[in-house]
């Protein structure tokens, strides 16, 4: 091993990054590990070679996405230690931490470890989800953001969630042909969700920038369909149909690109490798691990 820390941070998106500036101004000794080979995390991946490099996607993705050049400035200000490119497999009962970096397996040990592995797209298993053409909008959003890509021909986004919509009002800056947004929300849904419209309201701001990225949907032209169901997708090689139902009657529509999305769930793989235990969140519906008032999980030390 090469090296003990007092502190180590798996994961540089906004999360791993704050926790990281703070400990260094506390002076302990912190190491942040990451296996993006740029600091950010999801929501600012890639922002400062988009910024140098790809002018005008920096551009596309619009003040939300550039705010985070300012942290990840700031970060790379900080002095911290950190190792971008490096992918933890594995950590051990002592804490120490094996990651693979350019094709090497590394280690480090750690005293106390945070993990802070952020979300990742929740699966939608559809029938025929494993087509070619049919792929997650976040993951629409990752090709985005480290490489200015976006998909070519007819696309059609269907889910539910705000990454749907903003990923939806990207692309259509982008000038991509979005045929249709199917919401699989149904009424039923915005009903159960009203109890809680009282305390979202405190948070205004991010209800209002949900109506404008709805509101910029359908000022690009895109028709959208709301409380869809028996959602497909057919072809014999690739992606040739979407399927599903609106309003009782069974509808087609020919695309090249199918874009899913029903949130993002807990990223759990380091922590359920790490013997942590997990609680069920019934209202968000995935799991995620036990954490008492400071953040400790059931393992000591993360
Ligand atoms: C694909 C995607 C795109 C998103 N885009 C947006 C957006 O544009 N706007 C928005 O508001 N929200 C977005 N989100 C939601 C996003 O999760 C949060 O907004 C925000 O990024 C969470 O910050 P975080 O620091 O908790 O985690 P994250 O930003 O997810 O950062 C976690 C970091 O951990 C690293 N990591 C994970 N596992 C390992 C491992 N085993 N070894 C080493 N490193 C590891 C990842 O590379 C990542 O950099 C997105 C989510 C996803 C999944």
């Amino acid at each position: 091993m090469n090296q003990t820390y007092d502190f180590v941070i798996i994961g540089a998106g906004p999360a791993g990054l704050a926790a990281a500036m703070e400990a260094k101004k506390q002076k302990l000794p912190v190491l942040v590990l990451d296996e993006q080979p740029e600091a950010g995390g999801q929501i600012y991946r890639s922002v400062s070679s988009t910024k140098h490099l790809r002018p005008e996607t920096y551009s596309l993705l619009g003040p939300d996405y550039q705010v985070g050049q300012t942290l990840e400035h700031s970060f790379q200000q900080s002095g911290v230690d950190y190792i971008p490119g490096a992918s933890v497999w594995q950590v051990e009962p002592d804490l120490s931490v094996l990651y693979l970096r350019n094709g090497d397996v590394e280690q480090v040990g750690a005293r106390r470890l945070l993990v802070a592995t952020g979300a990742m797209e929740r699966p939608v298993p559809i029938p025929g989800w494993t087509l070619p053409g049919v792929m997650g909008a976040a993951a629409a959003d990752v090709l985005l953001k480290s490489s200015g890509t976006v998909p070519s021909g007819r696309v059609v986004l269907a889910g539910s969630g705000p990454l749907l919509w903003l990923t939806a009002s990207r692309l259509a800056a982008a000038d991509v042909k979005i045929l249709a947004v199917l919401e699989t929300t149904t009424l039923l849904n915005y009903l159960q969700a009203l109890p809680h419209l009282p305390r979202a309201l405190f948070a205004s701001e991010y209800l209002l920038k949900g109506l404008r990225l709805k509101q910029q949907v359908r000022r690009a032209g895109i028709p959208v369909h709301s409380g869809i169901h028996e959602l497909n997708a057919t072809g014999t090689k690739r992606l040739e149909t979407v399927c599903y139902t609106h309003q009782g009657q069974s509808r087609k529509l020919a695309a090249e690109t199918l874009l899913l999305h029903e949130g993002v769930v807990s990223n759990t793989q380091l922590t359920r490798q790490l013997g942590c235990e997990h609680i069920w969140h019934e209202l968000q519906r995935y799991w995620h691990p036990l954490l008492d008032e400071w953040g400790n999980t059931s393992v000591e030390g993360v």
